[in-house]
C-alpha cells in the first residue's frame, strides 16, 4: 500500500522531533507520550532502524526499554551510526544496558534478583552541582524499576550521576558527549518527576522548541494537504460520524474544500436518529461535501437469518464495499465532467491514527517478522494497491486525545469531540443473534434512553463507552397484571485509557434505577433490564 506524505512524515519535518527507538518494551509508548504532552513532538521507530535511511534528523535520540538482555545472542542492537549522528542520546533500562555494552560488554550482567517496582533516587552533586538530567528537581525521589541485569561497571566516559537503594549506577552520563542513562523509567506514572527528567532531556539538553500544539499542527497539516493534492486534485473518503472520521474530513475540507468528498453508508444498524446528526453535524454545521447514501433496507434484509458474529461483520463490511464503490464511480464520473473541479479523483483519505501505525512498527523480537500495517479492512483494492487511488492519512501521527485537541482547534463542537466509540458493524453486534428490524428498533431505544440518562446525569465524559445490547431469549415480567415475555436490555458501560483493559463503571445506583425504569416502561418488547459488570479480560467491550 502506497501512502503519501501527509500525516506520515511532515511533521518531523516541520516540529523538532525526539526519535524513540523501541527495543520492544511495554511502556515504550508512553516515552512518546510524556513528550507530545510536553509539547514536543516525538516519534517511534523500531530499534533495527538504519540511521542512514532517516528522513529526517531528530534533535535527540531515546533508546527505550526491552525484555531481552543484551548479552544474549539475537539480543537487539541500535545501528551503530546514532553515535555518529552527534546529538544527545539517553538510554533508559535496555537502552542504557545497550549503551553500556557497546563499549565493552563485560559492562552488563545478570543481577542476583530482579529488582521490580519502587526504588528510592538520589542525585549526586559535584561542587554543589546536580547533573543536567536533575536540574530543578527534587534531590531524592521514587522511580520505578523493572529489571534484571545491571552495569557491573562505569562504562569508560562516563560517571554515576544519581544511586538507588540497589543500583551503584541508577544514572549515568558521559563527560564530555551528551550521552545519558537510566536505570529507571522515567516514562511511567510510578516515576516521581519523570515527566521533568524527561523534558530537561529534550528542552533543556536536545534545545527541542515546545511547539507541538494542535492549532501549529492543524495549520501545517492543511499547507501539506494542499502541496499533496494540488490545486486540482480530488479526496474521497467513508465517513461514519465518529470522531476520527469527522476530524480528519474537516481538516480535508479547510485544506482543499468540495474538492473532498465525504460519503456516509446507512446501514441500517446505525443509532437512533444517528444519519440524521450525521447530516446536520458534517453537512449544515461543518460544511463538509457530504453525501449520504440509503442501504438500510437492503443491508437488514442481507441480516436476515445470520447469527453468527463473524458473519454479520463480513456481510456488512462486504455490502458496504459495494455501497461505497458504486457512489465512488458516480463522483469521480461527476468530478471529471466539472469543469471548475476538473481534476480527478487520485486519492483516498482514512483517519488511521497514531497506535495502529506504532502497532505495526512496534518492536516484536528478532525473529518477528514486523507486521506491516493495514487498517483498510475491506476497502475495495483499487483504493489501497497504490495503482487507483493513492491514500492519505493526516491522522496518522496523532493520539486519540490529539485527534479531539485538533478537533477543537477546527471548532467541531465539544459533544461530537467527545464521542465514545462506535464499531463499524453497529448495533449489528449488540443484537446476539439473528438481527431484525424490530431488535434495531429496541436496541436503538434502549441505546438511547441510555446514552441520554448518562448524559443528564453528568457521567458520559467518565465512561468510555457505553450501549445497549439485546439479548433475544425472553424473560417473564408482569405488566399491567398481565404476564408478558420480553427481551431482556443488557447495559454496558466501561472505562479504560486504552482499550486493551476495561473495567465496568461504577454508576450511582439510582441513575441505574431510573434507566431501568425508562427502558421497561417506554421500550415496548422489553421485560428485563441488567448491567453486565464483566471487566476486560476476560470479557470484550462489545458484546459479539
Ligand atoms: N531485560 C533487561 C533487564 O532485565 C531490560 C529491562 C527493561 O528494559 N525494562 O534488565
Amino acid at each position: 500500500m502506497s501512502s503519501t506524505e501527509v500525516g506520515e512524515a511532515m511533521a518531523h519535518q516541520t516540529f523538532d522531533t525526539i526519535l524513540v527507538l523501541d527495543f520492544g518494551s511495554q511502556y515504550t509508548h508512553l516515552i512518546t507520550r510524556r513528550l507530545r504532552e510536553l509539547n514536543v513532538f516525538s516519534e517511534m521507530l523500531p530499534c533495527t532502524q538504519k540511521i542512514g535511511e532517516l528522513k529526517f534528523k531528530p534533535k535527540g535520540i531515546i533508546l527505550s526499554g526491552g525484555p531481552y538482555s543484551v548479552y544474549e545472542e539475537g539480543a537487539p542492537h541500535v545501528d551503530p551510526a546514532v553515535f555518529d549522528l552527534g546529538v544527545p542520546i539517553l538510554g533508559i533500562c535496555y537502552g542504557m544496558q545497550e549503551l553500556a555494552w557497546r563499549i565493552n560488554p563485560e559492562n552488563v550482567i545478570a543481577g542476583t534478583h530482579r529488582e521490580y517496582g519502587h526504588s528510592n533516587l538520589k542525585a549526586q552533586s559535584v561542587n554543589g552541582h546536580v547533573d543536567r538530567l536533575f536540574e530543578g528537581l527534587e534531590n531524592t525521589m521514587r522511580v520505578w524499576m523493572s529489571h534484571g541485569d545491571k552495569l557491573a561497571h562505569l562504562p569508560e566516559g562516563f560517571h554515576t550521576v544519581a544511586t538507588s537503594d540497589n543500583s551503584e549506577y541508577a544514572a549515568i552520563a558521559h563527560g564530555k558527549k551528551h550521552i545519558y542513562g537510566l536505570q529507571f523509567h522515567p516514562e511511567v506514572t510510578h516515576s516521581e518527576n519523570g515527566t521533568a527528567l524527561l523534558r530537561n532531556f529534550a528542552v533543556g539538553i536536545c534545545e527541542c522548541n515546545q511547539n507541538w500544539t494542535m492549532e501549529r499542527f492543524m495549520e501545517e497539516q492543511i499547507a501539506n494537504i494542499r502541496r499533496t493534492v494540488g490545486e486540482k486534485g480530488q479526496v474521497l473518503a467513508a465517513v461514519s460520524g465518529g470522531v476520527d472520521s469527522t476530524v480528519a474530513a474537516k481538516l480535508m475540507k479547510e485544506a482543499i474544500g468540495d474538492r473532498f468528498w465525504a460519503v456516509l453508508v446507512n446501514n441500517g444498524v446505525m443509532r437512533l436518529n444517528e444519519c440524521e446528526q450525521v447530516k446536520k453535524d458534517l453537512s449544515e454545521a461543518l460544511g463538509i461535501n457530504l453525501t449520504v447514501i440509503d442501504g438500510s433496507k437492503e443491508f437488514l434484509e442481507g441480516l436476515k437469518g445470520v447469527e453468527d458474529p463473524e458473519k454479520k461483520r463480513k456481510f456488512i463490511g462486504g455490502k458496504f464495499i459495494d455501497f461505497f464503490e458504486a457512489e465512488a464511480i458516480k463522483i469521480e464520473e461527476a468530478a471529471a465532467k466539472d469543469p471548475t473541479k476538473a481534476g480527478k479523483i487520485e486519492f483516498f483519505m482514512q483517519g488511521t491514527l497514531y497506535p495502529d501505525v506504532i502497532e505495526s512498527l512496534s518492536f516484536k523480537g528478532p525473529s518477528a517478522t514486523i507486521k506491516t500495517h493495514h487498517n483498510v479492512g475491506g476497502l475495495p483494492a483499487r483504493m489501497t494497491n497504490g495503482q487507483g487511488l493513492k491514500l492519505i492519512e493526516p491522522l496518522r501521527s496523532l493520539y486519540k486525545d490529539e485527534v479531539r485537541a485538533l478537533g477543537r482547534a477546527l471548532g467541531i463542537r465539544e459533544e461530537l469531540v467527545m464521542r465514545h466509540p462506535f464499531p463499524g458493524p453497529g448495533i449489528a453486534v449488540r443484537i446476539l443473534g439473528e438481527v431484525t428490524e424490530e431488535k434495531v428498533n429496541i436496541a436503538r431505544q434502549a441505546d438511547h434512553i441510555f446514552i441520554s440518562e448518562i448524559r443528564k446525569a453528568g457521567l458520559y465524559d467518565q465512561i468510555s463507552q457505553a450501549y445497549a445490547a439485546v439479548d433475544p431469549s425472553r424473560a417473564v415480567g408482569v405488566m399491567g397484571d398481565k404476564r408478558v415475555y420480553g427481551y431482556i436490555i443488557i447495559l454496558r458501560a466501561v472505562t479504560t485509557t486504552d482499550y486493551m483493559t476495561a473495567e465496568a463503571f461504577n454508576f450511582p445506583w439510582e441513575v441505574l434505577q431510573r434507566i431501568m425504569n425508562r427502558i421497561v416502561n417506554e421500550v415496548h418488547g422489553v421485560s428485563r433490564v441488567v448491567y453486565d459488570i464483566t471487566s476486560k479480560p476476560p470479557g470484550t467491550i462489545e458484546m459479539e
